[in-house]
């Protein structure tokens, strides 16, 4: 690599370049650098300038349910976020399929399933080692009480859907929207302050024990007391080359991440400061089609029966595979671009409809016409090659079989159903690349969402949850953390019933 990328590589470059020739200049400008760095620190300031019993770094999908349950549970509590909303996570451009079994909406569409049944999933299907199982105890009924307890917040269930290999259909898909703005409401109502554009930079130690955060606002520094304990709920590092290079190697590295840019991996910089434990380093994070004008994954979308075309106009892939095949077949397509074609019956499916609703209300670009012909000169592709495709594809779906890629269905409210013609109008399209999901390499946590030091003692008074705490639970036999969105709730949970129950480091 030779480009600049992110703090930690131009601080190395820095040393490097300070140990051929270091000067007086150059040890002002390191001691100017050191004050931005991420990391920890044992000396206490003078004056803090705020102070809460829970401080919560990050406000998506884990730091809003912790920051929400602790106020709600009668702890003061201050929520620092890089963003300038709790509209730039990654969380809120999920397509939240939310993991968990028992529910109503299960019951409601005839789907008999429980807890129970989820866990002798996991261990029928589970190798030796390969699950952590007490994480799985609490994920089982905290899931099902979240899920139970968002829906009666207003949130509703758009289908339920099957993960390859999975006994029972178990992903409910939310959507962002409602989640999001569910969670951020409950956190204003309970009196959580929340801080915007606040990094958190350091964590502050005594005796051991994380007392506080050093955040920055708006280029001032800001310290903030923590009672009872601080919860790292800050992302990962998808938005980081330098540690996606370290940590996955090259391909991983030249992708953008499909959700936020703000996820740099400051938490494990500032817990590895502590000597915190980290693992599932061998999950990298896996590719996914995501819009090429706005963040999120698109597949919601041509998977309720649109086709992906090139810019040449052809189709690539089998468009009902898995996201990691997909993206790597448009990887390689010119440009790395390429383009959904839907109609107006797929579109209407209710998936779609969330999918197209998340990328319209960042403003990415959507495509709309009567005519294929008007759609491909609005694209910028050949109309010729695209009416060809799409009639070859029709085709195909009258013939009943996909001799070209092998595609043998669709999803329909993310029901299998039978391939289906594109053919009423108007016609949909929009942009899409290969891009990274949020990697998957956390902390070392307990069920109570603790962190853990490399010689395996807790931390005290540190959490972590979501990208940041390293869950442990996986879709056997896949490499792939299961509950993501639904464990950086549970654990996020987890931490704020444990720490609103201990006692303040510095009470009399
Ligand atoms: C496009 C897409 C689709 C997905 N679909 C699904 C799905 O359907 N089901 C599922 O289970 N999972 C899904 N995931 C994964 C899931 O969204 C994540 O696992 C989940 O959002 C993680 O939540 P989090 O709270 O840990 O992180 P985030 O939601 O990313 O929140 C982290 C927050 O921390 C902030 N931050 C970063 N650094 C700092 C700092 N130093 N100080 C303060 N704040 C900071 C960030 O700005 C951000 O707001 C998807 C992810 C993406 C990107």
């Amino acid at each position: 690599m030779t480009q600049k990328q992110g703090g930690e590589f131009s601080r190395r470059s820095f040393l490097k370049g300070l140990a051929v020739g270091g000067s007086a200049l150059a040890s002002t400008a390191m001691l100017a650098g050191c004050s931005k760095e991420v990391g920890a620190t044992s000396t206490l300031p003078e004056k803090w300038d705020y102070e809460a019993d829970f401080v919560v770094l990050g406000m998506g999908a884990g730091g809003m349910t912790a920051a929400a349950w602790a106020a709600k549970d009668g702890a003061s509590v201050i929520a620092l976020e890089k963003g300038k909303s709790q509209l730039e996570s990654s969380s809120a451009v999920s397509a939240w399929e939310f993991v968990t079994a028992g529910t109503s909406t299960q019951k409601e569409q005839g789907i008999e399933d429980s807890p129970e049944k989820f866990l002798k999933y996991f261990q029928d299907n589970s190798p030796e080692g390969f699950q952590k199982f007490d994480m799985i105890d609490v994920f089982l009924p905290t899931s099902l009480m979240l899920y139970e307890w968002l829906l009666s917040l207003g949130v509703e269930c758009a289908g339920i859907k099957t993960w390859p290999g999975m006994d029972q259909p178990r992903l409910h898909t939310l959507g962002a929207a409602k989640p999001i703005a569910v969670l951020f409401d409950q956190c204003q109502q309970n009196g959580v302050q929340v801080l915007f554009e606040t990094p958190g930079k350091k964590l502050i130690t005594k005796d051991n024990r994380v007392v506080g955060v050093e955040a920055e606002y708006q280029g001032s520094v800001v310290y903030v007391k923590a009672n009872k304990g601080v919860l790292l709920a800050n992302g990962g590092f998808e938005g980081n080359p330098e540690m996606l290079y370290a940590y996955h190697g090259y391909l991983p590295s030249l992708r953008k991440p499909a959700g936020t840019t703000n996820n740099t991996g400051d938490g494990f910089k500032m817990a590895w400061a502590l000597g915190a434990a980290t693992e599932d380093a061998w999950i990298a994070p896996p590719p996914a089609v995501a819009f090429a004008t706005a963040k999120g994954t698109a597949y919601g979308f041509y998977h309720a029966g649109g086709i992906l075309v090139n810019k040449k106009g052809q189709r690539f892939v089998n468009e009902s595979e898995t996201h990691t095949v997909e993206a790597n077949a448009l990887a390689v397509q010119p440009d790395g671009i390429a383009y959904v074609i839907s109609d107006s019956v797929q579109k209407s499916d209710p998936i779609a409809e969330i999918t197209w609703q998340r990328q319209e209300s960042q403003n990415g670009v959507c495509y709309q016409a009567d005519t294929l012909e008007d759609l491909a000169a609005q694209i910028g592709i050949d109309p010729v090659a695209l009416v060809e495709t799409v009639n070859k594809y029709n085709a195909l779906v009258d013939a009943g079989a996909d001799t070209d890629f092998g595609r043998d269905h669709v999803l329909v409210a993310n029901e299998k159903s039978p391939l289906m013609k594109i053919e009423t109008g108007p016609f949909y399209s929009f942009a899409v690349m290969a891009a990274n999901f949020p990697t998957e390499m956390g902390l070392v946590i307990d069920p109570n969402a603790r962190v853990y030091d490399v010689w395996g003692n807790p931390i005290e008074g540190l959490y972590a949850t979501g990208l940041m705490g390293n869950i442990g639970i996986k879709y056997p036999p896949e490499p792939r953390t299961l509950p993501a969105i639904t464990g950086a709730m549970v654990f996020g949970y987890q931490a704020a019933k444990y720490v609103v129950a201990q006692p303040a480091w510095d009470a009399e």
